[in-house]
């Protein structure tokens, strides 16, 4: 198969495009001829060498991907070849205490696709039959791999933040792949949506998708922005993709009560919250890392409905996936960016 393939780390550069030997199914494993795969900020960490996962080379990035079922393994029951097919990240142990009780995205020993095992910036991919999620026949590849995002802003601003009609909720870098998702989510929800981004060419964008406010925090103060436009009442919730300085920002924003849901961290890995505020006006602050495949699929099943395709900047050819990285790098882009195997 051809495969984007890491021997070392380093920047783009060091991602090659060429042939690899195909996967061969485990016991209880599945391989899927890939159509769509997805890029993630974790990508360029892995690639950089910054994730803090064991990675040996050579190695194939990417956490998502969609295609269909070509082989099955010995003891895989209830999938067929041929069946239309996503990724779930996450391998799971199955038996510690976050498994057992049925809450696989909190498992103890997680291992992670494109981290310690080969991704999905690749024509097949191996996984375990229990990473697998069924795709609706109404969803097109493209369209079921845009969705993902979908699934952890449904486990941030619902399962994790409760997130209710009416409610004013800031989105922290809503013009990125997971934030995009978010604003969709939280106006799908009926809340207030505050979207903040670093650019104002993503104002428009982000006002189509259903934000209300759009804060510019290159150009004012999140906590200025904020304050204007919650005045004394404050934000019921922040969803927030990066922490650092607008997680500390949003945190202080919040009223008596309200919540701050972190599933990302690279914009500052440690803050400095006071911890008296936050007792004393009972705020809490969730961290959100993975979704389960229940919430994946509930998501897939919504865009067949009436929840909202989020955003894509761009797809890219699988050959060209550095080009990818660096639009990524660059920052400027509005929405997911994909990579297009089939
Ligand atoms: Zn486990």
């Amino acid at each position: 198969m051809k495969a984007v393939v890491l021997d070392r780390f380093g920047g783009p550069d060091v991602l090659t495009y060429r042939d690899v030997a195909d996967p061969e199914p485990d016991p209880g494993d599945v391989v899927i001829r890939l159509d769509h795969a997805a890029l993630n900020h974790l990508d360029l960490d892995i690639r950089n060498g910054h994730s803090g996962m064991t990675v040996t080379f050579p190695h194939v990035l990417g956490t998502e991907g969609v295609g269909d079922i070509i082989a099955l393994g010995a003891d895989v029951e209830g999938w067929e070849v041929g069946q239309r097919v996503g990724t779930f990240a996450f391998r799971t142990c199955g038996d510690c205490p976050g498994c057992r009780a049925g809450r696989e995205n909190m498992c103890a020993r997680v291992t992670t696709l494109g981290g310690q095992h080969w991704g999905a910036y690749a024509e097949l991919i191996r996984v375990r039959e229990n990473q697998l999620v069924a795709l609706p026949d109404a969803l097109s590849y493209a369209d079921a791999m845009a969705a993902y995002k979908l699934a952890t802003a449904w486990e941030g601003l619902v399962e994790t933040a409760a997130l209710s009609k009416g409610e004013k909720v800031l989105v922290t870098g809503a013009g990125g792949g997971v934030g995009s998702a978010a604003v969709v989510v939280a106006h799908h929800l009926g809340a207030h949506v505050i979207a903040a981004t670093g650019s104002d060419d993503k104002n428009e964008k982000l006002r189509d998708l259903g934000a209300h406010e759009v804060i510019n925090y290159a150009t004012e103060p999140l906590a200025d922005a904020v304050a204007r436009l919650t005045g004394d009442d404050g934000l019921d919730a922040v969803f927030d993709v990066a922490s650092g300085p607008n997680l500390v920002a949003g945190v202080r924003a919040l009223r008596w009560g309200g919540r701050a849901v972190v599933v990302g961290a690279h914009g500052g890995e440690r803050i400095e919250v006071d911890m008296v505020d936050l007792f004393r006006r009972h705020v809490a602050i969730h961290g959100c890392g993975r979704y389960t495949r229940a919430i994946l699929e509930s998501v897939f099943r919504m865009r067949c409905d009436d929840l909202p395709k989020p955003p894509v900047h761009e797809t890219f050819p699988l050959a060209e996936a550095a080009a990818a990285q660096r639009v990524m790098e660059g920052r400027k882009f509005f929405g997911r960016l994909l990579l297009n195997i089939g």
